[in-house]
């Protein structure tokens, strides 16, 4: 591996937990790895790096890691070798073909792997099954940012860096919480805010940069698209708008004023619970600043109108001419995990293409048919609820789950152990025994992040190298390994043998990854996409001639609000809240393994001293919560943090039952979950 002049010599590899894309020296003695270090010329990081990157290893080692392949014999998963597990995972994806065509086989490729992995995944799909059914976890939290920023802006990516963000002098922090979740970003935006650039922070908790934020809006959870109309309207009522830029640059502005005219600050009010004044200041902030930059996360997204959400946020963007110019940094979705950008960037979804080509869209077909050498279907596939749907109708008859615990992971959980057991054939390839793995027919033990080579895409586009450190243990191969593995059991042959291959071949499918190469990357460390041309950088800021849309113009949206899926009734008097917590990292199957569970080791309910008290609930003692949908059991954690009649917990305990609780309710255009708004009551236990 590279060395970054630290001894003994390390491996220079990418982060496998957040979306920041920390650049990491990681140690090994005897094969196995004694230190993680921030790289001090990581492109990101520069430095730095957080609990989970640095700390959280202990997982690699745990007795629980599946070195071996296990076959479910009368009712019983038993190990077995490769070519056993192949030879029957090869045949009963044959088998569904033959009695159901390629539709009825579906794959949820996976935010965890790398973009070669994710490349591989989707090509054996559309080759080789010959079906659009594959999908990935992006699904679950960022897909509204890719449908709603391709809408306004015609590429599904941030539109900056965060080098541009750390030189605004106003940022906007939307339903993010980076201080816990990304906290290399959260560092650096808070050391922005202390160099005194204006700070808003609009989340309905007093997340941590909330203590530093000029003005905190708190809006109802459900109510964000309000909350933005109800900044635009100011912006354009105090004569706060770029008219030169919305003349040149955009459209929708009629359409939108009058939308507008519905939102005065004091109907937004009412809707939100957020002070007419608080964002009357917000919006003077955002308005009257120099250079102001959008970062959000998950409380944008994972709504049932979270598409709007991000549309309605990157509208003040648009009003301030603060995208595409020098006078802003645009709008900037904090991604969770690791390579979720880098997943759907490789076309692992079901209408898209590597580089984002419509399957729809005949000119997208041909040009990955000229490099794969068949035809591409062209019905759009089934998104991952529409899979598990189809399995409980018995039309799926094949399901291949890569990475995703989606038996914990996926809202109202009872319906996904129901999908997969309706279907004939479940491949799970994990780390670990999970919920999901426990339910399948055939397990594959799979390599993690500290194991493999390839690249990831972090969330402000940046292609960076991921380096194996140490072997997988055993039997466990990587996912790269696996597939082509799996293809060759059915007799086909994928091509591009080695991850640099399979990047390089990916540049030959979509024009905006052309400029990318292992060798590029090995040299100059990180290169954004879209990057066309192996001898110019790639666009760290987009737009500056034109917006990628058809027009060239940034697009408006003028969507209504629209309520919640759940509101608080007497029955169900409080809205929950899900989201991350500091040491912890998606499902915990990595994070609760080894020593690092000790630093966070149970999972707890957030809640106001109010309501504590009005349901007679004590800190620290165990409390049931109940939902529509389903039960939990966690520890109740009183404090000023959370608000009056809402209460919080993560979803890095699945055991505890919380995503039982949560609805089907998702997304109206992405089918995005609705994890952010659940009606529940307390029980005292
Ligand atoms: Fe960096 Fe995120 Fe990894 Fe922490 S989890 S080290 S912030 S990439």
């Amino acid at each position: 591996g590279l060395t970054s002049g630290h001894h003994p010599p390390a491996t220079r590899t990418t982060c496998g937990y957040c979306g920041v894309g920390c650049a990491l020296d990681v140690v090994t003695a005897d094969g196995a790895v004694t230190a993680v270090l921030p790289a001090r010329d990581g492109p990101v990081n520069r430095g730095h790096a957080c609990v989970k990157g640095r700390f959280a290893h202990g997982y690699l080692t745990s007795s629980e890691r599946l070195t071996r392949p296990l076959l479910r014999r009368d009712g019983r998963l038993e190990p077995v070798g490769w070519d056993e597990a192949l030879g029957h995972v090869a045949r009963g994806l044959r088998a569904a073909v033959a009695a159901g065509g390629p539709d009825s086989v579906a794959a949820i490729s996976s935010a965890r792997a790398t973009n070669e992995e994710n490349y591989l995944v989707q090509k054996f799909m559309r080759v080789v099954i010959g079906t659009n059914n594959v999908d990935n976890c992006s699904r679950l939290c960022h897909s509204p940012s890719a449908a709603g920023l391709t809408a306004s802006f015609g590429l599904s990516g941030g539109t900056d860096t965060l080098d541009d963000v750390e030189r605004s002098d106003c940022l906007l922090v939307v339903g993010a919480n980076p201080v816990e979740a990304h906290p290399v970003v959260g560092a650096r935006l808070l050391r922005r805010a202390l160099e005194g650039a204006a700070l808003v922070v609009a989340d309905p908790r007093a997340v941590g940069l909330a203590a530093h934020a000029d003005v905190h809006l708190r809006p109802r959870p459900g109510t964000n698209v309000a909350l933005f109309h109800g900044l635009a309207h100011v912006l354009l009522a105090e004569g706060m708008t770029d008219e030169a830029f919305l003349r040149a640059r955009a459209t929708g502005l009629p359409e939108l004023t009058e939308l507008l005219a519905d939102y005065p600050p004091d109907r937004v009010a009412e809707i939100t619970g957020v002070p007419a004044a608080d964002l009357i200041a917000a919006a003077r902030l955002y308005g009257r600043a120099r250079c102001p930059a959008i970062v959000y996360g998950l409380g944008v997204t994972e709504h049932l109108h979270g598409t709007d959400g991000v549309r309605t946020l990157a509208n003040l963007a648009v009003l301030r001419g603060a995208v595409g110019t020098d006078r802003g940094h645009g709008v900037n979705p904090l991604r969770g995990q690791n390579n979720v950008q880098g997943a759907s960037d490789m076309g692992a979804l079901p209408d898209l293409l590597p580089g984002y080509g419509k399957v729809t869209d005949a000119a997208a077909r041909a040009r990955a048919e000229a490099v794969w050498g068949v035809p591409v279907p062209e019905r759009p596939g089934l998104r991952i609820p529409d899979m598990f749907a189809a399995a409980r109708a018995g039309e799926l008859r094949a399901l291949w789950v890569i990475g995703e615990d989606v038996c914990a992971t996926d809202p109202d959980t009872n319906k996904v152990a129901a999908a997969l057991d309706a279907c004939p054939l479940v491949v799970c390839s994990e780390l670990f025994p999970s919920e999901t793995a426990r339910r399948a027919d055939v397990v594959l033990p799979v390599a993690s992040w500290l194991e493999k080579d390839g690249t990831f895409v972090n969330f402000d586009r940046r292609f960076q190298r991921v380096r194996p450190a140490v072997p997988p243990p055993g039997g466990a191969r990587s996912d790269f390994h696996v597939v082509h593995a799996v293809a060759a059991a059915m007799g086909a042959g994928l091509g591009c043998p080695t991850p640099a291959a399979a990047l390089a071949e990916c540049g030959r499918v979509a024009p905006v990854f052309t400029g990318l190469s292992h060798d590029r990357l090995d040299r100059e460390g990180a290169v954004p996409w879209p990057c066309p041309d192996p001898g110019r950088p790639g666009e760290a800021k987009l737009y500056r001639e034109r917006f990628a849309t058809a027009d060239g113009r940034a697009h408006l949206a003028a969507a209504p609000y629209l309520p919640p899926g759940e509101h608080p009734d007497d029955d169900y008097p409080l809205l929950l809240v899900t989201g991350r917590r500091w040491a912890h990292y998606n499902s915990g199957s990595m994070t609760r393994r080894g020593p690092h569970l000790a630093l966070d080791p149970v999972d707890f309910l957030d809640l106001h001293p109010g309501d504590a008290h009005r349901y007679a609930v004590r800190d620290g003692e165990p409390v049931t919560v109940e939902s529509r949908h389903g039960r939990a059991g966690l520890i109740a954690r009183i404090g000023e943090q959370t608000a009056p009649g809402q209460v919080f917990c993560s979803f890095h305990f699945p055991a505890s039952g919380v995503n039982r609780l949560t609805s089907g309710h998702a997304d109206t255009v992405t089918s995005c979950p609705e994890y952010k708004v659940t009606a529940v009551r307390l029980v005292a236990t």
